[in-house]
């Protein structure tokens, strides 16, 4: 199975960056397709049981993926890996640094 830490570190870079360069105004069709990968990437991630809570996470109404624009989404997956950070007893990290951390590469 793969490094579970490494692996974690290499996709968040991905999602947040996803998140950071995803546009500010994305068409509807931008919208539905976002969506839809968050819940394939849910289904494939290489590490069942940490994909497993994340499809409870995203299937809470509460927790949808906000796909509306770049700062919704960035705030979103903010959110969902303070949720992990939570349960890992990691530190939180404040959303309102997501751009400063993951647009304009400063470390926070
Ligand atoms: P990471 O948590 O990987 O964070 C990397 C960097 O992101 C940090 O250094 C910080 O600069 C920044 N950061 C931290 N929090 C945020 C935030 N909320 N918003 C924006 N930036 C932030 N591991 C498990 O052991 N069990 C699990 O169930 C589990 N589930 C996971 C689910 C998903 C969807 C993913 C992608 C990963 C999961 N992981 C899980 C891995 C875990 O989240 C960490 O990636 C791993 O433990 C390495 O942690 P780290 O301390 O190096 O930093």
């Amino acid at each position: 199975p793969p490094d579970v830490e490494e692996l974690g570190r290499s996709t968040w870079t991905f999602l947040h960056s996803m998140a950071a360069y995803y546009p500010e105004n994305p068409t509807a069709m931008e919208q539905i397709e976002t969506a839809q990968f968050i819940r394939t990437f849910s289904k494939l991630y290489p590490c069942w049981s940490c994909a497993e809570d994340f499809r409870k996470f995203i299937a809470k109404p509460e927790n949808a993926p906000r796909v509306s624009s770049r700062e919704a989404l960035s705030r979103w997956i903010c959110g969902a890996h303070n949720e992990v950070n939570r349960k890992l007893g990691k530190q939180e990290f404040n959303c309102n640094l997501w751009k400063k951390r993951w647009l304009e590469n400063d470390e926070c």
